[in-house]
């Protein structure tokens, strides 16, 4: 048997890069040890084109966002499945400073265009805190990422082409241009291990620099508010009377383990911004695939041709992951150059292996 792409994990990477390979025609086969923690399966799956105190643009959004609609959107139509859910981010000023700041920032058209004309901040203001008003972020959204990868796992299952497993680098046998992995004659291995590519012998060179994430699950009787509430913290409806609350950022106990800490940290966020009574329900810990210049690693191993990683997705896979997938195979199948801020050739300097 001969395929072309073997994709080794099934997390937003994996799923992406191999639905898109299988709409250029491509053989793909999935891979995914269920063993294995995926910060996929904890995320809040938000996309957001203006992030933090600044209203900081995303990395090339203006490439990005219209990219992702279409793409999640088109899988939907295609396979009569609902997983993307586009909504405006309310952003409540925290003061009177903060309200000019923010104001004299929208003046800016670049950052204007992700920014809605009319907000209604009455329609917040029996749950949420917004003395000061606010402002509404538009093209944003969240993705279910576990039905996302539910639809595509399906999708792969039932072409007989998904393998639940792990698959490792003694696993494989390169020769040249070509790998051999259970008898299946690969052209190229593509590895989307996420925040496993640390201990993944061809990649460990790589600068990493992941960050642990908590978020809380939590049911909220009567919440009427459809949109997701940002103010350093998100507010996520994600079905009457729930939402999931995050995230928390750290840089040490980098284990997937859910603690006291972060559920206070997040509480305490919460109560000064919710009006309402919540009560958790659930606490989920994660471990973000971020690297030490904040730009993804995609690209074919230095002196391996046959083994390639889409990686690095940090605190953006779901943004990320649609337009960088297009350009991986663009590269991969036309020739065409990749992205050089996204490609792993940035750090060749950092390799010494053979
Ligand atoms: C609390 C929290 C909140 C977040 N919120 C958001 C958000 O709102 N929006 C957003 O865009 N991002 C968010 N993120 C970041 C997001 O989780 C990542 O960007 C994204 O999930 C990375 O996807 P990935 O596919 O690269 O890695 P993962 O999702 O970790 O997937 C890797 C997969 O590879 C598999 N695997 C690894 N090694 C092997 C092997 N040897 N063989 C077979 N399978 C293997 C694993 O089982 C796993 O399924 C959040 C993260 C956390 C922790």
């Amino acid at each position: 048997m001969t395929v072309d792409f073997l994709i080794v994990g099934q997390g937003v990477a994996g799923s992406v890069l191999a639905w898109t390979l299988d709409q250029r025609g491509c053989s793909v086969l999935l891979a995914d040890d269920p063993a294995l923690p995926s910060a996929s399966a904890v995320a809040a799956g938000i996309v957001n084109p203006l992030t933090g105190r600044k209203l900081v643009r995303t990395w090339k959004a203006d490439e990005l966002f219209p990219f992702l609609h279409q793409f999640y959107s088109d899988i939907e139509k295609q396979l009569g499945v609902e997983f993307f859910h586009p909504k405006n981010i309310y952003r409540p000023f925290r003061s009177i400073n903060e309200q000019t700041d923010y104001l004299a920032l929208i003046a800016d058209p670049e950052t204007r265009q992700y920014v809605s004309e009319s907000t209604d901040d009455q329609n917040y203001s029996p749950y949420i805190n917004n003395p000061f008003g606010g402002l509404e972020v538009t093209q944003s959204g969240w993705l279910d990422l576990s039905e996302f990868v539910r639809i595509i796992k399906g999708y792969f299952v039932r072409k007989n082409q998904y393998f639940e497993g792990g698959v490792t680098v003694n696993d494989l046998t390169i020769i040249g241009n070509r790998t051999v992995w259970k008898d299946i004659d690969v052209h190229k291995v593509i590895f989307c291990d996420g925040a496993m590519a640390r201990e993944n012998p061809l990649f460990d060179w790589l600068p990493y620099n992941p960050v642990k994430g908590q978020i809380l699950t939590a049911v909220v009787e009567n919440y009427s508010i459809s949109t997701i509430v940002n103010q350093g913290l998100f507010i996520l409806p994600v079905r009457k009377g729930l939402v999931r609350i995050g995230a928390t950022y750290s840089w040490h106990d980098l284990d997937w383990q859910a603690t006291d800490d972060g559920r206070t940290y997040l509480e305490a966020k919460v109560d000064a911004i919710l009006k309402v009574p919540y009560q958790v329900v659930a606490q989920q810990a994660g471990i973000r695939p971020s690297t030490k210049d904040r730009r993804p690693f995609i690209g074919i191993h230095p002196t391996q041709p046959a083994i390639g990683i889409f990686g690095g997705m940090g605190t953006k896979g779901v943004s990320l992951a649609p337009y960088l997938a297009e350009q991986f195979a663009r590269h991969l199948l036309d020739g065409e150059d990749l992205e050089p801020e996204a490609n792993i050739s940035r750090c060749v300097s950092l390799y010494h292996g053979s």
